[in-house]
């Protein structure tokens, strides 16, 4: 079946005591046992909630992948993957990471001993050249967050193949409507279901995907031994979301595209992020491992003034200034104080992260109201 029906379908079954066409919100901690070990498949809600297996199935199904395992957020998911390691072992992660995703790694986990060095991914041979003997991970964002840049997912995968280690792709930004990393060879998909799967601003979750038995057993164990699960509330929101998934990514993709032309030919803007722009170094690559190029852009303003940024993301009247993406609202945000406030400013600006850079996540709404917004919040 192809993605818009699986996107409705998947994972889902008329519950078979009612035939409630939704599935339920399964609010129980524990399962009653006919006998002594006999039960229906669920003994405790950490280890397993029908609601929650019928989201892990739906993302699953989404990504191509053949398991699914829900976290109380994205960040969650994150730290079950990192805790496939060991101390001594070593990961080569992308340089332009989502916030968070750098500070887990450098101040959590590389304090404990796991070895992290941040490279340009792409850029092949810098991929290449940073795996080492203990290194067990190559991790991925594409497009990055903020400043849009595209990996070659395939072309990594390759290098991670001949030299046994695991790729990891964080594919939040893209979605498995724009981009199946499985596909393409990665091991494990992280997604942050707190953006486009949830899509309405009400709900932090995350997920991992991944077609491997071996280390879908791994994540299960840590997933209950740790216990980051969300509640059966939280994944009935998300399971609300992905249904309306397909929908809602043409509409993110093509009010951006709009947007992003818009802000390329206006004199007022400097540099514009946007992997559909022909200009954008990722174009190529993004044409041929995205489906479209997604509902993220990042901009200057002409002369890159960070005082001049901060008056426009506070200007706008339809885009409301909040972190956070994915939505069907439109947001903006000023990602070097809100965002990414939590790396270092050396390393912000050694990435290309300059103060004056605005992140937007285009909305669902009319886009010629958004380009009103826009024109007016940057004003001369
Ligand atoms: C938001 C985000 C995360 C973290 O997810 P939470 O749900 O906020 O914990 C990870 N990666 C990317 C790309 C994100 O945008």
């Amino acid at each position: 079946m192809k993605f818009s029906t699986r996107a409705i379908h998947a994972g889902q079954h008329p519950d078979p005591s009612t035939g409630a066409v939704m599935t339920p919100v399964y609010l129980t901690s524990t399962y009653v046992q006919e006998a002594l070990g006999v039960h229906k498949g669920y003994g405790y809600s950490r280890t397993g909630n029908p609601t929650r297996a019928a989201l892990e199935a739906n993302l699953a199904s989404l990504e191509g992948g053949d398991y699914g395992l829900c976290f109380a957020s994205g960040l969650a998911a994150t730290d079950a993957v990192l805790k496939l390691l060991g101390t001594g072992d070593h990961v080569v992660a992308g340089n332009d990471l989502y916030g968070g995703t750098h500070r887990i790694f450098t101040q959590i986990y590389q304090p404990m001993g796991i070895g992290f060095d941040f490279v340009n991914t792409g850029d092949l041979d810098q991929v290449r050249d940073a795996i080492k003997e203990e290194t067990r991970m190559v991790w991925l964002e594409t497009p990055t967050n903020p400043l849009l840049k595209i990996t070659d997912i395939a072309e990594v995968a390759k290098i991670c193949k001949e030299k046994d280690v695991l790729l990891v792709v964080d594919n939040t930004f893209a979605t498995p409507y724009l981009q199946q990393p499985l596909a393409l060879g990665a091991d494990i998909v992280v997604h942050s279901v707190t953006k486009y799967l949830g899509g309405h601003s009400d709900v932090v979750g995350g997920a991992l995907i991944t077609s491997s038995s071996d280390l879908r057993d791994k994540l299960a164990f840590i997933q209950n031994s740790v216990g980051g699960i969300p509640g059966p509330l939280d994944c009935f929101l998300t399971l609300r979301g992905t249904k309306t998934l397909a929908v809602r990514m043409e509409r993110h993709c093509s009010n951006a595209e709009k947007i992003a032309h818009w802000l390329d030919s206006d004199d007022r803007i400097g540099k514009v992020f946007y992997p559909g722009l022909e200009s954008h170094e990722g174009y190529e690559i993004a044409s041929r491992q995205m489906s479209a190029p997604g509902g993220m852009i990042s901009f200057e303003l002409a002369g890159a003034s960070e005082e001049r940024a901060r008056e426009v993301v506070s200007n706008t009247h339809v885009f409301a200034l909040a972190e956070s993406l994915g939505g069907v609202e439109s947001l903006i945000e000023h990602p070097p104080t809100m965002t990414h406030g939590a790396i270092p400013v050396e390393v912000r600006h050694a990435e290309g992260l300059s103060d004056g850079l605005i992140r937007i996540s285009v909305g669902i709404e009319d886009v010629g109201d958004l380009i009103e917004d826009l024109d007016q919040a940057i004003g001369r």
